[in-house]
């Protein structure tokens, strides 16, 4: 046994590492915020292309320029090169407003190889292990041309870390909204594998697993206690966990108003991952932002969505990817993903049809991070045109997030977040896949034209 003295050097000790780190984080914090506010120390910068798309509509403009200034835009169109400005020349590329991804799980990678590698990548990684690996996934994710993400379910509050780190300078990764736990029922989709429950702990509310109107209203508050941006919640069940039902609802209409008055009391948003029609009623009745998913969504529910103003983040990135590694999964879950994939493309060709609100959502970490963009090609292929695609990925998904007035479109006053991509990206909307160019805050974080 220690000796108390022991005892005390060791929290001495480790209290002086904790005031050393502070200490570090605020002078780096110190140094960032010094150099923003010298406008004169303010790089200015003049990005040029052959085409430039900046999603106040559907155009696309020829031979254009942005002027940058610090971490801003100061202009876009046939910008003046002030003296001294750095002149970036894209060529024959299109500009476009950072990408932004509503549906993404930062912290994890489950599904990179199979079912089985994924539960020992879910399961078995300790929070110092999930937090280096997603700063690793955040960066590739902003290099990827995503500026933005809202990240949607994570563990052990890792994901507030890694937003924490990022804006402090020490990670480099997109902007985060992120959400914490999720808010499930015993037994849901969010909630831990039936471990006997004398040997593995069964979840809680801290863990966001809840039950009943006042125990959920709790949940909601420590998930925004310890700095979730945004709340997620499993209305209905899913294709990727074991024991229920996909489509079913998992949250009474109690617990969900309980929980989108906790939420919205707070100013947060909240994101219902759905499959199930029954359960989607539900949650827009109760007053949710967006429906995630959405397998099974019937027309009047997609028409109550576009009334009520409700997004759908279809997330086709997941179907398209489940679907592709079906055969490794356990029987109950490979039926639950073919029946979602096969209603999933004939719900997102109604919801085009019936005009409901989209934004863009892949569900990053059910596939490799970092091939985010391939959902633009998903969507056309449904029939979405390129245009659309794009705007669902820039400013609607920035009005879902409510970060709107800082990102989105290409526009004086907006925050430098730039992406550029080969040729004319409504020609070939698979050239989002392949950026030349990214900018986030006005740094450049990928500059593949100027060697
Ligand atoms: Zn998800």
């Amino acid at each position: 046994m220690k000796s108390a003295g022991q005892r005390n050097r060791a929290s001495a000790s480790s209290a002086c590492v904790a005031a050393t780190l502070v200490a570090a984080v605020l002078q780096l914090t110190a140094t960032r915020e010094s150099t923003a506010d010298t406008p004169a120390a303010a790089e200015v910068v003049v990005l040029k292309a052959a085409h430039l798309f900046d999603s106040t509509g559907t155009a696309l403009r020829e031979g254009s320029a942005v002027l940058v200034r610090g971490d801003r835009i100061v202009s876009v169109g046939t910008a003046p090169q002030p003296p001294g400005a750095r002149v970036i020349d894209l060529g024959d590329a299109t500009l476009v407003a950072g990408f932004i991804d509503a549906h993404t799980h930062l912290t994890m990678e489950s599904w990179d190889k199979d079912y089985y590698h994924g539960f020992y990548n879910r399961m078995m990684r300790f929070p110092a292990e999930q937090a280096l690996y997603g700063a690793m996934y955040a960066r590739r994710t902003l290099e990827a041309g995503f500026t933005t993400v809202r990240n949607v379910g994570a563990w052990d509050f890792v994901d507030v870390g890694l937003r924490n780190a990022i804006n402090a300078g020490v990670a480099e990764g997109p902007r985060m909204l992120t959400a914490a736990h999720g808010i499930g029922s015993p037994g849901g989709h969010f909630d831990d594998y039936s471990f006997p429950p004398e040997r593995v702990k069964p979840w809680g509310r801290i863990e966001g697993i809840c039950s009943g109107p006042e125990e959920c209203r709790e949940a909601v508050r420590y998930q925004m206690k310890w700095g979730a941006d945004v709340i997620k919640i499993a209305a209905s069940g899913g294709v990727l966990s074991e024991a229920d039902p996909v489509d079913v609802p998992q949250l009474t209409p109690e617990e969900l108003s309980a929980i989108v008055s906790e939420a919205h009391t707070w100013k947060r948003k909240v994101a219902a991952h759905c499959h199930g029609d029954a359960a989607a009623r539900l949650a827009i009745q109760a007053g949710v932002d967006s429906i995630e998913h959405g397998s099974f969504l019937s027309e009047d529910t997609l028409k109550l969505m576009k009334a009520k103003g409700v997004y759908l983040v279809p997330t086709r990135m997941a179907v398209y990817w489940v679907e592709k590694g079906v055969d490794s999964y356990p029987p109950q879950i490979a039926a639950k993903a073919r029946a979602a994939a096969a209603a999933h493309g004939r719900m997102f060709q109604a919801a085009l049809r019936i005009g409901v609100p989209i934004a863009f959502g892949t569900d990053a970490g059910v596939f490799p991070h970092g091939m985010n963009a391939m959902e633009f090609g998903l969507m056309t292929e449904l029939g979405m045109s390129p245009a659309a695609a794009l705007l669902a990925g820039t400013r609607e998904a920035a009005k879902l997030l409510g970060v709107d007035a800082d990102v989105g479109t290409l526009e004086a006053g907006k925050v430098a977040d730039i992406v550029a991509v080969p040729g004319n990206v409504l020609n070939d909307i698979h050239a989002t896949e392949h950026p030349i160019f990214v900018m986030h805050l006005g740094h450049v974080v990928l500059n593949k034209a100027e060697k």
